[in-house]
């Protein structure tokens, strides 16, 4: 090894480990959760439905239906799409596992269709070449929370009667064309994981416009049972409860729901510190030699979940592992988001080959994820610059 990527420095620009991202919980969140503690229900009670309701009108949606996490709500949506043994679903390698993972879940094949190079979004081109007479759906990632080109793939899903699902794990907040994300496609998917833009501990969302799509996610995240006069087959007196699907127990605690309710007060602010760490990043990383830093599509309005830096070999003598070895002796909590899904063991174990999407593996090769979340100061973002221009020198 070459004394450029030297694992320790001698002088590091900090002395504890800045991380990539962080939940902020302040007293008014713990109180919230404390109050549902002193009550009688700490699960599916009154919490619950004032956080669905929270969620579908900040998002413009109609309905909201919450899970335990996001992955088991992609699960519900995948379920409520009808997705079974003879469906292709497309979606992007560059996303977290559970993408692609729900589709698995309900038996069907999950078809990977490349990035585009600007946005490292999904390239609606990209998702018409895949189609098949087997596709039922697509799952549409909004990655480092800019939105996919939601118009375009509406359109596309519309013509080709596919069932458009949107994962926006990274987009709370963010707005395509001036509408926000949440009402776009049939069903859309949110995570409140301590490190998405609010958080409850572990939680996940649906919300939809779609009365059926809503009546089948409620089944399925409570083992597929219901208690509703109007939706019984008979009905043998007060007790009766009937399982109509096979579901899950996928609910949400009350106390997490209380402290989604909280969180959610402070979203606006919080995507609005993303946005001012976002915008002394671009400033002063612009002109750094070796690197790429994001680029926004025109309509796109991001929240900004991740800051993704791109180091180019042809313009950096380091290479990306170089860069991210010398980062992290500087104390500071870089990361790389995602290893292409496909490359995975268990998804080559099903047959998927490297090479399936050009785009996506050469981003992998090139990426570095930057510490970015609200409580951030600005001495942590002159740290963060402070340590890229520091390597940035030592690899020109
Ligand atoms: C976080 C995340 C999920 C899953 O959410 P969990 O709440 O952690 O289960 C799904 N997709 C993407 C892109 C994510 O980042």
């Amino acid at each position: 090894m070459s004394d450029k990527s030297n694992a320790f420095s001698t002088n590091p620009v900090r002395s504890t480990m800045l991380p990539y991202g962080q939940q902020w919980i302040d007293e008014q969140d713990i109180e919230a959760v404390v109050e549902v503690l002193k009550g009688d229900m700490i699960t599916q009670g009154p919490a619950i439905e004032a956080f669905e309701n929270k969620v579908a009108a900040y998002v413009g949606a109609k309905y909201a239906v919450a899970f335990t996490n996001g992955t088991a709500a992609l699960h519900g949506a995948c379920f409520a799409a009808g997705i079974g043994e003879e469906d292709e679903v497309i979606t992007t390698p560059i996303t977290f596992l559970a993408s692609s993972n729900c589709v698995l879940y309900q038996g069907g094949t999950p078809v990977f269709a490349d990035i585009d190079m600007n946005t490292y979004n999904l390239d609606p081109a990209m998702i018409e070449l895949k189609i098949t007479e087997r596709t039922k759906a697509i799952i549409a990632v909004d990655f480092t929370g800019q939105p996919v080109e939601i118009d375009r793939i509406s359109m596309l899903a519309r013509d080709r009667q596919l069932v458009l699902i949107q994962d926006a794990a990274h987009s709370l907040g963010a707005s395509f064309g001036g509408r926000k994300i949440g009402s776009w496609a049939d069903m859309t998917m949110f995570s409140f994981h301590p490190v998405k833009h609010v958080t409850t501990g572990e939680g996940g969302i649906i919300t939809t416009d779609n009365e059926e799509y809503y009546r089948k996610l409620m089944l399925f995240r409570s083992h597929g049972v219901t208690k509703i006069p109007g939706e019984l087959t008979k009905n043998d007196g007060p007790w009766y409860y009937e399982m109509q699907e096979l579901g899950y127990n996928y609910r949400m605690t009350d106390l997490q729901a209380a402290l989604g309710v909280s969180q959610m007060d402070k979203l606006d602010d919080f995507i609005a510190r993303r946005r001012e760490i976002v915008s002394m990043y671009n400033e002063r990383l612009s002109n750094i030699p070796g690197v790429i830093i994001p680029i926004q599509h025109p309509k796109a309005e991001s929240s900004w979940h991740l800051y993704v830096i791109r180091i180019e070999p042809t313009c950096s003598q380091g290479s990306r592992r170089e860069w991210f070895e010398a980062l992290r002796a500087e104390g500071i909590g870089v990361n790389v988001h995602y290893i292409p899904v496909y490359l995975q063991p268990f998804y080559k174990k099903m047959g998927y080959q490297p090479g399936l999407c050009e785009n996506a593996e050469h981003y992998y090769e090139t990426a570095i994820t930057l510490p970015l979340f609200p409580k951030m100061s600005n001495s942590d973002v002159d740290d963060v610059v402070a340590a890229i221009v520091k390597v940035s020198k030592r690899f020109s």
